[in-house]
C-alpha cells in the first residue's frame, strides 16, 4: 500500500465512517450501541452494507470544505488567505446540509463569518463552543502538513480552522487533535504514542493562543478541561508514558463501551465535544489494530455522536492501513467518493513538496 493510496483511503474511509455512524440520522441519534449492532446484524453485518444507499452527514461536507480550501491555497499558502478560503467554503457548504443534520454552532457561527472585511473571521470567544464541529472536519490538515518540521503550521492552521466556528479550547483543540493524529498516522508513528504526543503539543498550542491575542484570558480560563480529560483517559488506558501497550477491560462489549464513552463526555452524549470525539475514535483505533470491523463496532456503532467519532476514527485508520480488509461494498459507491479521493491525492502531492508555509500572511486571524 503506497502512501498515496493511504492518503486516498484516509479521505474516502472518513466519509464511510461518517455515513455508517450516521445511517441517515437514525444511528447518530440512537442512545444504545446494542440496538445499533443488533440492527446491523439483522442487515447481515458490516460486510453486507452497500454504502450506495447511505449518505454522508455534515461532518463529511465540512471535511470536504476544509480539504478543498487547503488545495486551493496551494503549495506555499498565505495563512490569512487560507483561512478566508476555508471560511468561504464553510459558508458555501451550508447549502448542502439537507438531511445531513448540521450542528447548530457550526451554522450560527459560520453565518457570522465575513471573509471580505478586515477582522471578519475573528469570532468572539464562545463559552458554548466546545462541541465536536471543529474536530470532525480537521483531519485533512494533518494530511497537508504531516512533517514533524511542519508541526507549528499544523498547530496554527488546525486551531484557526476550529476557531472559525468553535472559539473555545475544548472545540478547537479537538481540531488540533484530529489533525495531529492524522499526521502521526501518515508518518507511521505507533498509535499508543499519540496521546503522549498530544500532551506535549498542548503547551505549544497554548503559546500560540497567547501570541495570537484573541480573547486570551477567556481561552486560558477554560483551557484545563480538555487537557485533564485527555490525561485521565491516557492514564486509564495505561499509555500516559507514550510507550506502554494500551490496557482494556476484559469485558468491553457494546454495553460497557456505551457506559465508558459516556463517562468521557461533557454531559453524557458521547463524542459530541471537541475532547471526546477524537478520544473515542482513538480508543476504537487502539482496540482495533488492523481490523476494520472492530474499528467500526467500537468507533462508529455506539450510543452518542457516532458519525463524528466514525469520521475521525476511519480517517486515521485509512491513513495507516489503506483499504486493506475493507469490503468494497462499504466504500465503492460512497457519496462524494471521487471528491474525497481527489482531495487525498492532491493533498498527497502538496505534502510532498517540502516544507510549506511562510507565504507572508502571518498566522493569526487577528491580522485579518
Ligand atoms: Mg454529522
Amino acid at each position: 500500500m503506497s502512501l498515496k493510496d493511504r492518503y486516498q483511503a484516509s479521505m474516502v474511509l472518513s466519509g464511510v465512517g461518517d455515513a455508517l455512524g450516521y445511517k441517515i440520522g437514525k444511528w447518530e441519534f440512537c442512545k444504545s450501541g446494542t440496538i445499533i449492532l443488533n440492527e446491523l446484524a439483522a442487515m447481515g453485518g458490516l460486510e453486507a452494507v452497500d454504502i450506495d444507499k447511505w449518505i454522508v452527514s455534515d461532518d463529511t461536507v465540512m471535511h470536504l470544505a476544509t480539504g478543498e480550501a487547503l488545495i486551493k491555497a496551494g503549495k506555499k499558502p498565505n495563512l490569512l488567505e487560507l483561512y478566508k478560503i476555508m471560511a468561504k467554503n464553510y459558508k458555501l457548504c451550508l447549502s448542502d446540509m439537507k438531511n445531513r443534520a448540521p450542528g447548530q454552532t457550526c451554522i450560527d457561527m459560520v453565518n457570522k463569518l465575513n471573509p471580505d472585511i478586515p477582522g471578519g473571521l475573528n469570532l468572539k470567544f464562545n463559552p458554548k463552543g466546545g462541541g465536536c464541529g471543529a474536530a470532525m472536519r480537521a483531519m485533512c490538515i494533518g494530511l497537508r502538513f504531516p512533517q514533524p518540521s511542519e508541526e507549528k503550521l499544523l498547530i496554527e492552521v488546525s486551531i484557526e480552522s476550529g476557531r472559525l466556528s468553535h472559539h473555545h479550547p475544548t472545540g478547537y483543540l479537538g481540531a488540533l487533535t484530529a489533525a495531529l493524529f492524522t499526521a502521526y498516522a501518515v508518518n507511521g508513528r505507533p498509535p499508543q504514542e499519540w496521546g503522549r504526543g498530544l500532551l506535549e503539543v498542548l503547551p505549544k498550542a497554548k503559546s500560540y493562543i497567547v501570541k495570537s491575542g484573541l480573547d486570551v484570558q477567556e481561552n486560558l480560563e477554560t483551557w484545563d478541561y480538555f487537557e485533564k480529560k485527555w490525561n485521565d483517559y491516557l492514564k486509564e488506558r495505561g499509555i500516559l508514558d507514550g510507550q506502554s501497550q494500551p490496557k482494556f477491560p476484559d469485558a468491553y462489549g457494546p454495553v460497557e463501551r456505551d457506559v465508558f464513552y459516556s463517562t468521557l463526555s461533557y454531559q453524557g452524549w458521547a463524542g459530541s465535544s471537541g475532547h471526546d470525539a477524537p478520544m473515542i475514535a482513538y480508543d476504537a483505533l487502539l482496540k482495533a489494530g488492523s481490523s476494520w470491523v472492530t474499528l467500526a463496532h467500537h468507533g462508529f456503532f455506539h450510543g452518542g455522536d457516532s458519525d463524528s467519532t466514525g469520521v475521525i476514527a476511519a480517517c486515521w485508520w485509512g491513513a495507516i492501513y489503506g483499504f486493506e480488509g475493507v469490503p468494497k461494498c462499504n466504500y465503492e459507491k460512497l457519496e462524494y467518493k471521487s471528491r474525497l479521493a481527489k482531495i487525498g491525492e492532491e493533498l498527497y502531492e502538496l505534502s510532498r513538496n517540502g516544507v510549506a508555509g511562510g507565504g507572508g500572511g502571518g498566522g493569526s486571524c487577528q491580522q485579518a
